[in-house]
């Protein structure tokens, strides 16, 4: 009888752990070993519950037209919790100013809607209309997000609506961001339709975020459940990967060497550069490349009468803060029910895009305080909360720069050379929670197809 093979998964985010679920479904005899460096399982998904609040330091939703966490949730038997909100506000000089109903994935799916928005002026209006009869891109030079917006939309409809909007998907300077790389399906619109609105009008259907009761986690908590035949090690960081041979070797943080047929990466670009940095420097050095984004969350939880004004949206994204460092607040319990105790509400402000960024130096007091004085200016809170928490991420989302699909490309042939190794997740084809799904599959059927040799 040949032996089981061994994989090992380096990560237990949301890639790994739909990699693990897509290795154990696949009937094959393996042994699989799921490595992740923190005592909790998750990455960017974590929900912490307390008291009657649960809150999310990072992902909040998951959209479904992308069917990855749709398709897995239900396998799960997991059902969706759709918002209870759908419209959000953006916050300028002027204040909180609601942004155009109808808008969907950065393009507007009716266009009553904006024709009303004091967002614009006629003008901005009248070249935000006239997007239909701007012809498809034909250069050959990759686009960044910034110049095929405005080339779309124009100026002003960037900079008053897309540019805040823009700054919760991607963060940073968007004239860096490669259009190509982060939205691509904005660039299929484009060149299947001609237009993003013709398309848009024709596909509309209305808000795809969703969310589980109790939060995201709950979805890690059952694939956690589900993963019955893997061995699943939290506290585990892996420090280096080598090979012998078709053997490899991974080495963790307490000293321990762990033999393996296969491994499929699924932590961080970053994370995977150093780990790999032996094995192979230039993949390691493409990897170490690839740049992240950071951010605070501060969770910020008030008792009955706190809040003077009715939470009637999902929140708001700031173009023009008179807080320093203030990015968006997500008004929690107003978005999804059973975010917070009765009566209560619950609110997340979003400090800082860059580890550069000054918040970063503060400590926990400080950014409490911060957060309050942004909720004071946007909503007159001037109550106390009752509950407070600080979440740093110090590297949050990838960003895709010009370039980043070749780079990509460099990497993919780069593990080429090392059959039996694949590498998945955020970094790479699409940051969002479907999207890493998909890549996390993607890497387990190659890892199958690749060494049929061993799991036959
Ligand atoms: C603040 C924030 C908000 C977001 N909001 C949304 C949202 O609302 N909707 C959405 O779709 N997406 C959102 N995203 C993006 C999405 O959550 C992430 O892209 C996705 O969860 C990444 O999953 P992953 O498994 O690829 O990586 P991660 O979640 O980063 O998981 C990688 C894991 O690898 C572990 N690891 C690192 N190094 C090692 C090592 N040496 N050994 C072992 N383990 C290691 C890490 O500890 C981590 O647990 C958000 C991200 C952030 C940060």
């Amino acid at each position: 009888m040949t032996r089981a093979q061994r994989v090992i998964i380096i990560g237990g985010g949301i890639t790994g752990l739909a990699a693990a679920h897509s290795l154990q479904a696949s009937g094959r005899a393996l042994r699989i070993t799921l490595l992740e460096q923190l005592p909790r399982l998750g990455g960017c998904i974590y929900t912490e519950r307390d008291g009657g609040y649960v809150m999310e330091h990072g992902a909040d939703v998951f959209v479904t037209h992308k069917p990855e966490g749709r398709d897995l949730c239900s396998r799960l038997g997991l059902s969706l919790q759709s918002p209870r909100q759908r419209r959000a506000y953006v916050k300028n000089t002027r204040g909180l100013v609601p942004l155009p109903n109808g808008f969907s994935g950065l393009v507007p799916t009716r266009l009553g809607p904006v024709l009303w928005s004091p967002l614009l002026s006629l003008r901005g209006k009248v070249r935000l209309m006239g997007e239909r009869r701007v012809p498809p891109y034909r250069g050959d030079a990759e686009e960044s997000i910034h110049d095929f917006f405005t080339r779309r939309f124009g100026q002003e409809a960037f900079a008053n609506i897309l540019a805040p909007l823009l700054g919760g998907v991607a963060g940073g300077d968007l004239s860096m961001l490669s259009l190509d790389a982060q939205l691509p399906h904005l660039r299929q619109m484009e060149q299947q339709h001609g237009s993003l609105l013709r398309a848009k009008r024709q596909k509309s259907r209305g808000s795809v975020l969703r969310s589980l009761e109790g939060g995201l986690s709950s979805l890690i908590d059952a694939l956690a459940a589900h993963l019955t035949d893997t061995d699943i090690r939290t506290s585990a960081a892996a420090r280096r990967v080598w090979r012998t041979g078709t053997q490899y070797q991974v080495l963790t943080g307490d000293g321990v060497r762990h033999d393996a047929d296969a491994i499929l990466v699924a932590a961080p670009a970053y994370a995977a550069a150093k780990m790999l940095a032996s094995l192979d420097a230039v993949l390691a050095a493409e990897l170490a490349a690839i740049r992240y984004g950071a951010a605070i969350m501060v969770h910020l939880g008030f008792g009955p009468q706190a809040v003077p004004r009715d939470l009637d949206a999902t929140g708001y994204i700031v173009a023009a803060s008179a807080v320093r460092g203030a990015v968006a607040c997500t008004w929690s319990s107003a978005k999804f029910s059973g975010r917070a105790p009765r009566r209560h509400a619950l609110v997340r402000v979003v400090l800082a895009r860059d580890r550069s960024d000054a918040v970063f130096a503060m400590d926990d007091k400080a950014l409490v305080t911060l957060a309050r004085e942004e909720v004071h200016d946007s909503l007159g809170i001037k109550a106390p909360p009752v509950l407070t928490r600080v979440h740093r991420w110090h590297h949050s989302l990838p960003r895709y720069m010009l370039g980043h699909r070749e780079r990509c490309a460099r990497i993919r042939a780069a593990c080429q050379a090392h059959p039996g190794l694949e590498l998945a997740g955020a970094a790479y084809g699409g940051a969002g929670i479907p999207d890493c799904i998909r890549s996390a599959q993607h890497a387990a059927e190659a890892l199958l197809s690749e060494r049929q040799d061993l799991y036959a």
